[in-house]
């Protein structure tokens, strides 16, 4: 199955996340809103000075180089004063421009000294010069973030700035089931023959990183009664039940693949020979009407299953609509001589080349090493059959949008 189809049957099968949670926005930032945010108050909610300067009737000003007394001070955090005809006030930046002006000059451009002004012709001028209108940035009652999108430093900014302290987020619990019985956790002694898990560690921070902190994490060896077990504990315990399951190795068709069997006992599992490269044996499906993730053993294969496949599933599953990571089209200073079966992700590096940015391409491919992934900075995607010569452009993701979204 080409990946394209695979991404549009997860993307159909995403169901919105039940799990949801009222928090303090600043405990949000990086998780997805369960529901929009509306102003409360315009913002600005009043109209307000751009610059130190005065505030006055641009009427006034008919008579240039006309000479004022200052009748008043307005200072941010001051409350909303009034002004008649012919009267000017010393204003700063962020004070309420007081009922009666319309224009506020900045200090630079005019003449003060002593409690008075020296005002500057209207030629130089304009009405409403330097001041920002209430509910520019928002206006009461209006939507200023959707429901899916995600906290951003800014965002986490704007929603504050329209008098919301809590937000409701999408919270899915993520359970991460690693298996194989040749995997140690690294706080022990190397034993023989066996290998230190390195998927649990990076699939957790994959998904703190894109948005899911909240992970749970357990090892199973390849023993079928254990598995189940586990899984039991896991589906009936509802202080552990979780809304997404994603597990690492042990769904090949190997002899030890036991999870496999495990799980179609208790669901439905789509076998779908994916035309990817890394990640072939990926599997999808629904344990108990929870979506299950199965993703390969390999560690570049489970990096490039979770960004490619998986984590657009989830923020479907949060409520986005444009889930699917824009590539940008960059040469290559590399070449694919053996066209391929599957759409391969390659782990590239993006430097500074003569007249753009170029891909090199790291010498390993092997889907079990990670230290290639970390030279790596993004993917680029050789499509199934398609031979590649330097200068020849791919689509390149970089680490960093895929994780952002
Ligand atoms: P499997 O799909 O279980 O046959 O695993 C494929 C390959 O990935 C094997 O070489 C495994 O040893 C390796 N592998 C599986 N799980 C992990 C893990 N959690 N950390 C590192 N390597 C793993
Ligand atoms: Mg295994």
């Amino acid at each position: 199955m080409p990946v394209s189809e695979a991404l549009e049957r997860l993307l159909a099968a995403a169901k919105p996340f039940q799990a949801v949670q009222d928090i303090a926005l600043i405990d949000a930032r990086g998780q997805y809103l369960a529901s929009a945010v509306r102003a409360r108050v315009d913002v600005p909610a009043f109209d307000n000075a751009a610059v130190d300067g005065v505030a006055l009737r641009y009427a006034d000003l008919d008579e240039p180089g006309l000479t004022l007394p200052m009748h008043l001070r307005v200072a941010a955090g001051d409350p909303p004063a009034t002004l008649m005809p012919g009267q000017v006030a010393r204003i700063f930046t962020g004070a309420p421009v007081p009922a009666g002006a319309d224009t506020v000059i900045m200090q630079e451009d005019c003449e003060i000294a002593d409690g008075r002004v020296r005002l500057p012709g209207q030629e130089t001028v304009h009405a409403g010069d330097n001041i920002r209108p209430a509910g520019q940035d928002a206006r009461r009652d209006e939507t200023v973030m959707e429901r899916g999108e995600r906290l951003t430093p800014q965002s986490v900014g704007l929603i504050a700035s329209v008098g919301e302290a809590r937000v409701t987020i999408n919270a899915p619990r993520i359970l991460v089931l690693t298996t194989g019985d040749e995997l140690q956790p690294p706080e022990e002694m190397p034993l023989p023959g066996k290998i230190y898990d390195s998927n649990g560690p990076q699939l957790e921070q994959l998904l703190i990183q894109s948005g899911f902190p909240n992970v749970l994490r357990e090892h199973l060896p390849d023993d079928p009664e254990l598995i189940r077990n586990a899984l039991t504990r896991y589906l009936t315990d509802p202080q552990q039940r979780p809304d997404v399951i994603i597990s690492t190795g042990g769904v090949s068709v190997g002899e030890e693949d036991h999870l496999r069997a495990v799980l179609e006992s208790h669901g439905k599992l789509d076998f779908w020979r994916l035309a990817i490269k890394p990640g072939k044996p990926f599997t999808f499906g629904e344990v108990e009407g929870l979506p299950f993730f199965g993703l390969p053993g390999n560690p570049s294969a489970v990096l490039v299953c979770y960004l490619m496949l998986v984590l657009p599933t989830l923020r479907r599953c949060c409520g986005q609509e444009n889930v699917l990571p824009q590539p940008v089209s960059l040469p290559v200073k590399f070449s694919i001589g053996k066209a391929g079966k599957r759409q391969e992700y390659l782990r590239v590096r993006c430097t500074p080349g003569h007249q753009s940015l170029v891909l090199e391409k790291h010498p390993n491919q092997s889907s079990g090493m990670l230290s290639s992934a970390v030279w790596a900075d993004g993917l680029a995607v050789v499509p199934v059959g398609e031979e590649v010569f330097p200068g020849d452009e791919l689509d390149y993701f970089s680490f960093a949008d895929l994780l952002n979204g």
